[in-house]
């Protein structure tokens, strides 16, 4: 790596994140090739990780999460700026190597690597306040999803996502890419873009652009057997999103137009409208217009 290369410098001009040398250095001891699968797409960037870091506001001495460390460019980052990481990663060789990679480029610093599944940890080892990733693409919006639903220590986070997914998420209704993950996202809290990255940055150089978005979390409005049932209907009022609610959502309320109707004029909402007029507190009465179960 690099880092060795520099050391007849002395420790001030060893590099402390990854550029395009160490990437390339670091993939080729491991013999990574980059998969898509896994959306593997390892940024080369100091500038971009450090702008990262700051836009996600990381302070000294807490805890945050990473998914998706890969070969730790954005680790890197998080650690300079005091905090503790825990990262989790799909990828066993890349799982392995990053305790190596931290202590030679930044020894002292707090990391602990979960080799794992984001979609299926259900428990970590510390509480992460905070969410810093750049996200595997494929897997984005349900990461968020699952990560938000199982830890409640998250209050505030920043991710890095393809660019029609983050203004997705942050759609408010009545926009044309407002959908079923913006509603979803809206039940834990506020989202916002906030900014725009190259895709130069990148090592392999994606077909696609991303963007950072940034979320602080609320309070959630419903329990979490109304949060269940709120998200089915939210499903099928976006799988037929063209259709009137009394039609999109005839299946999951009451089995016709007319039952589905009068549900949701119990919830005080038009039975014309469409799926994509409705915030999340709109959709949460549908649920208990229907009698969303209640959580013991
Ligand atoms: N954070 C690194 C960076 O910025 O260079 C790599 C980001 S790359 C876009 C996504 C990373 O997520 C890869 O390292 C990939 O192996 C990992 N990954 C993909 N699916 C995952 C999953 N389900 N759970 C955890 N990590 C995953």
């Amino acid at each position: 790596m690099n880092a060795h290369r520099h050391a007849a410098d002395g420790v001030d001009s060893a590099p402390r994140l990854l550029g395009p040398a160490e990437i390339r250095d670091l993939a080729e001891l491991l013999g990574v090739t980059p998969t898509k699968k896994l959306g593997q797409n390892f940024v080369h960037d100091a500038n971009t990780v450090r702008r990262i870091v700051q836009a996600a506001g990381v302070r000294a001495g807490e805890t945050v999460l990473e998914i998706g460390p890969g070969l730790g460019s954005l680790t890197l980052g998080l650690l300079e700026a005091g905090a503790s990481v825990i990262a989790v990663e799909i990828d066993r060789r890349l799982a392995e190597q990053l305790p190596h990679t931290v202590r030679i480029m930044q020894p002292g610093t707090q990391l602990t690597v979960v080799h794992a599944d984001a979609l299926r940890v259900t428990e970590l080892p510390g509480e992460p306040s905070r969410l810093v990733a750049n996200l595997p693409y494929n897997v984005s919006v349900p990461v968020l999803l699952h990560l938000l639903e199982h830890f409640p220590s998250l209050t505030s986070g920043i991710v890095m996502v393809q660019a029609e997914v983050g203004h997705r998420l942050a759609a408010e209704p009545g926009s044309k890419v407002y959908g079923a993950p913006s509603v979803k996202a809206a039940w834990y809290g506020t989202w916002r873009t906030a900014g725009q990255v190259s895709r130069m940055v990148f090592w392999p150089v994606p077909n696609v652009d991303s963007v950072l978005v940034g979320f602080e979390r609320g309070v959630e409005p419903g329990t979490e057997a109304e949060r269940r049932a709120t998200f089915a209907i939210v499903d099928a009022a976006f799988q037929q999103r063209r259709k009137m609610l009394r039609q999109s959502l005839s299946a999951v309320l009451g089995g016709s137009a007319a039952a589905a109707s009068a549900v949701l004029e119990r919830a005080g909402v038009d039975p014309q409208s469409r799926g994509e007029q409705l915030k999340v507190r709109d959709f949460l009465a549908i649920a208990r217009a229907a009698g969303a179960p209640v959580d013991a």
